[in-house]
């Protein structure tokens, strides 16, 4: 499938999942927009060896003002946002009575309420062009409960809601919202709980496995490019009619 034409807003897409999203779509032909901290030139760069145009603005999205501006920027340099992956994520692990507050107020800012505020300002412009996909990444913890994950899962459930109302509210369009529900996939979010066990004295890679075993059935990381091709699929004709959904690529995680 190709998807030259289309502009394909990726947030926290300078590394982890949402680098591979953006990846992926640009092979497939699609412009991107990059977002997330952090040095973004090597983004950048692997992006746009795929030939299409490419840009990356640093809007904290924990901050409404910023988001408006990176979508005043998409629309002023891109002219249409027809695919927004809102990905950009962070996790805080405490139980609930010793969970520090601004922790719990930046998760549901960026897991939670960036994803409205990215929907709302991408909406019109899809509506008007009568195509477009919101895909959110959401997480196994959208379906499932941790201990120490209090904001984290809130959020992600949270996600899921709010993807089954923008999915109603478009379900008469081309216009589609889905989430994708990863399991472990081995990025720097996760990459620092594995060092906070080793921090605790276990051997990194026995800290790797370990975290595996105790959820993931499969035992092998699901990777950004598995979660990149589901993305593609989602924008496909074939991938018109999944709407509203949560859809897990999670090793088994959440048979069990
Ligand atoms: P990551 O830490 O590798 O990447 C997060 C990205 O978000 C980075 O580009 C970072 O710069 C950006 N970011 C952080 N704070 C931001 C802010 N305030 N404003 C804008 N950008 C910001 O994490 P990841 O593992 O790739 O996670 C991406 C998404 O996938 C998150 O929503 C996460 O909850 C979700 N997820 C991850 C896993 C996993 O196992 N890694 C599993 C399920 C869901």
């Amino acid at each position: 499938m190709t998807l030259n034409g289309k502009t394909a807003l990726v947030t926290g897409s300078t590394s982890g999942i949402g680098l591979g999203i953006a990846q992926v779509l640009a092979a497939a032909g699609a412009n991107i927009i990059l977002n997330g901290f952090g040095d973004a030139q090597p983004a950048l760069a692997e992006i746009a060896r795929q030939g299409g145009k490419v840009a990356h603005h640093p809007a904290d999205l924990s901050n409404v003002a910023q988001i408006e501006d990176l979508f005043a920027f998409a629309l002023r340099e891109f002219g249409s946002v027809d695919i927004l992956v809102n990905n950009a994520g962070i996790q805080h692990v405490a139980p609930v009575e010793a969970f520090p507050v601004e922790a719990w107020d930046k998760i549901i800012a960026l897991n939670l309420s960036a994803v409205f505020h990215g929907s709302r300002l991408a909406l019109p412009g899809m509506r008007a062009r009568n195509w477009g996909r919101i895909i959110n990444i959401a997480s196994v913890h959208g379906l499932v409960g941790s201990t120490g994950k209090a904001a984290y899962v809130a959020a992600k459930h949270g996600v899921i809601g709010l993807t089954k109302v923008v999915g109603l509210e478009t379900a008469t369009s081309n216009v589609t919202c889905n989430a994708i529900c990863p399991g472990w996939v081995l990025t720097p979010l996760v990459q620092e709980q594995i060092d906070a066990r080793a921090a605790a004295g276990v051997d990194p890679l026995q800290a790797q496995e370990d975290l595996l075993a105790e959820k993931q059935p499969s035992r092998a990381f699901v990777t950004p490019q598995h979660l990149g091709e589901l993305v593609l699929f989602l924008c496909s004709e074939a991938g018109s009619q999944v709407r509203g959904a949560a859809w897990n690529v999670d090793g088994g995680w959440l048979a069990q």
